[in-house]
């Protein structure tokens, strides 16, 4: 009863705040049976809180539920990347749902000024980072997954800018570009390109994303930075 109780808060049909106050033997439901747009709602937050461990890869959502205005180029679903293999076998982007949401406020800001946000690499389940460090161990470019990256904990976000017809600001390298010239501290580029680089760090640096010195592309949202490694996978069609 409690279970049916609780999925029907999920699906939004009652609101269950109080009950969930007051139920500290709540069963989730596992990730298979809970869809990804169920997983969007404020309650969820608190839940987590509360249950850390029962609900910790159950936090992740589809960035495409939450806004379509969002460009995905997800690399590493591809061969076009620095491992020259495919590693996910879809392409989606799953973040953690505090991450996701700051990201769609940034995207809006950046579109009332004609740009939006095209999406390299986001969430990274655990196995997919012991395969990449298994093609490419004991270099820079792939963190540990003894320690994980920031991209298993949902907290992480490769992106870029574009124009609204899609084509890609000019940030001086290309994504995955593993030398000086990618780092924020290069001030050699093209005024346009320092510019570009600019608008991307200050408006994400509003919604609390974090850049890293050595990578114009990556962000990391802080209140999730340190969040748990997970191993979540999504499934593809
Ligand atoms: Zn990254």
């Amino acid at each position: 009863m409690r279970k049916a109780l609780f999925i029907l808060c999920i699906l939004g049909i009652i609101s269950c705040k109080k009950e969930v106050k007051e139920n500290d033997e709540i069963v989730l439901p596992s990730i298979e049976n809970i869809k990804d747009t169920l997983i969007v709602l404020p309650e969820v937050k608190e839940l987590r809180e509360n249950n850390s461990e029962t609900i910790k890869d159950t936090s992740f959502v589809n960035i495409q539920t939450l806004s379509t205005d969002f460009v995905l180029d997800l690399k590493y679903a591809t061969t076009d990347n620095f491992l020259h293999q495919k590693v996910y076998d879809c392409p989606e982007c799953f973040l953690r749902i505090s991450t996701a949401k700051a990201l769609v406020k940034a995207n809006q800001e950046l579109i009332k000024k004609g740009f939006r946000i095209k999406l390299y690499d986001c969430y990274r389940p655990l196995d997919v980072q012991k395969k990449m460090w298994k093609i490419l161990p004991g270099t820079n470019y792939v963190a540990n997954p003894k320690k994980g990256s920031k991209h298993n904990r949902g907290a992480a976000v490769d992106l870029t800018l574009v124009d609204l017809f899609g084509n890609e600001l000019d940030m001086g390298t290309k994504f995955d570009f593993f030398g000086p010239e990618a780092h924020h501290t290069y001030t050699k580029h093209s005024k346009e390109v320092l510019q570009n680089r600019k608008l991307l760090k200050e408006t994400l640096a509003k919604y609390n994303f974090k850049s890293i010195y050595n990578e114009w592309w990556h962000y990391e949202f802080r209140p999730e930075r340190y969040s748990t490694v997970s191993n979540f996978k999504w499934k593809c069609e």
